[in-house]
């Protein structure tokens, strides 16, 4: 959609975003580092997120649908693996062996759809092997575990790559599930190592994974979140500080002065009790500002302290509507507050992870709910 000085821009830093890569990667120096690019690149475009990290030495991408790996298999070269977290899907193996595609299998369902491929073409085909170890989402049971060790001839049809499994509490360090499920995962690992697949390799560690340390590392490393700028440990500091790498941002549609006793928006939510400057901006829910920022989320100008820079935080006040929203200026000064200036939502001034708590939520829900009227601006990379 043509851009007219009305519509919310989200502008992504390419370069924080290898920044935040190689600063993962370093935490886990034994460990080769790939990157989620799930869900269009957490919103921020997972063909330009894929280059800028696949120029940075990323080899290894991981996305959740078949329909996605089609996609970013068109937009990176050959070499790099492109991992399908869903597994796959019934009808799907023939196509997926054809893109090169590398399915994670998580069911006897998907491995016999695999294993029949691999022998319909007569080669072993690349998979990654998922086992459930506690979080109960995806991956083989206990019993299907058991019953593939005991299947020789199924475990050496494909090309299994790594023993994978995700985390369900990796961003609480305290929690005792994620050392039940380490066990779990090390015990595993080990059966198939000793089943002839000696060299097989794993996969544990998302980005919370990845803080966990050296013991929740493995060979391979599946951040995503951490990548895109946000801290995994928020509100703790904790070890890793990634960069900002989204910034939102809307243009102020009009100002104006409302005395006390007025209200703001929709159901009157937020009454001014003391004369009030009032910005309305123009993004709302249908743009991904979540209704859950209604008076209580912050807005910020950047450089609204003058000579000095140095950004103006300020409430979300009222509801939030569906292409509008309010903020209170009145602590803004005129120079800087005019129609047409950019207010910050997330990113730059404002903490993504600060923010997501004011909505109830995570920051991965403030990126991937951008909605199709943000335009998507890009700094740094190889472009
Ligand atoms: C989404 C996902 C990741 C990435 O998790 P982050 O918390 O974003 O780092 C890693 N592994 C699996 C299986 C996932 O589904």
């Amino acid at each position: 959609m043509t851009d007219f000085g009305d519509q919310a821009i989200l502008t992504i830093d390419l370069d924080a975003l290898v920044a935040n890569w190689r600063a993962l990667a370093a935490l886990a120096p034994n460990s080769r580092c790939g990157g989620v690019v799930k869900a269009d690149g957490y919103g921020l475009g997972a063909d330009k997120v894929a280059a800028a990290l696949y120029a940075a030495g990323c080899r290894d991408f991981f996305v959740a649908h078949t329909g996605e790996g089609v996609a970013l298999r068109a937009s990176l070269p050959k070499d790099a693996a492109i991992h399908i977290l869903h597994g796959v899907p019934e009808g799907a193996a023939a196509e997926q062996a054809a893109r090169g595609l590398i399915p994670v299998l998580s069911s006897p369902e998907q491995i016999a759809r695999w294993t029949a491929e691999s022998r319909r073409q007569g080669r072993p085909l690349p998979a990654a092997l998922q086992v459930d170890t506690g979080m109960h989402r995806l991956g083989l049971q206990p019993a299907e575990f058991a019953a593939l060790l005991a299947d020789q001839d199924t475990l050496r049809a494909f090309d299994a790559r790594f023993l994978m499994s995700h985390l369900g509490c990796a961003d609480e360090p305290s929690h005792p599930q994620n050392a039940q499920q380490l066990a779990n995962f090390r015990a595993a690992l080990a059966r198939l190592q000793g089943q002839g697949l000696a060299g097989l390799r794993a996969s544990f560690a998302n980005s919370a994974g990845i803080l966990l340390g050296p013991d929740y590392q493995f060979d391979l490393l599946r951040p995503g979140i951490g990548l895109y700028g946000s801290n995994p440990r928020a509100p703790e500091a904790g070890p890793y500080r990634p960069r900002p790498v989204a910034h939102l941002q809307a243009p102020i549609l009009q100002i104006r002065n409302v005395d006390s006793g007025g209200s703001v928006g929709y159901g009157a939510t937020y009454r001014v009790e003391k004369p009030r400057r009032i910005a309305t901006l123009a993004a709302g829910y249908a743009d991904g500002v979540l209704r859950a920022l209604s008076n209580s989320g912050i807005a910020a100008i950047e450089g609204a302290q003058g000579l000095g820079g140095g950004a103006i935080t300020m409430p979300i006040v009222g509801r939030v509507s569906m292409d509008m929203l309010a903020v209170d200026v009145s602590a803004v000064d005129d120079a800087f507050c005019q129609p047409g200036a950019m207010v910050t939502l997330f990113g730059g001034a404002v903490d993504i992870d600060a923010q997501a708590r004011a909505a109830g939520t995570i920051a991965y829900e403030l990126l991937t709910r951008m909605g199709p009227r943000v335009q998507r601006l890009y700094t740094g990379g190889a472009a």
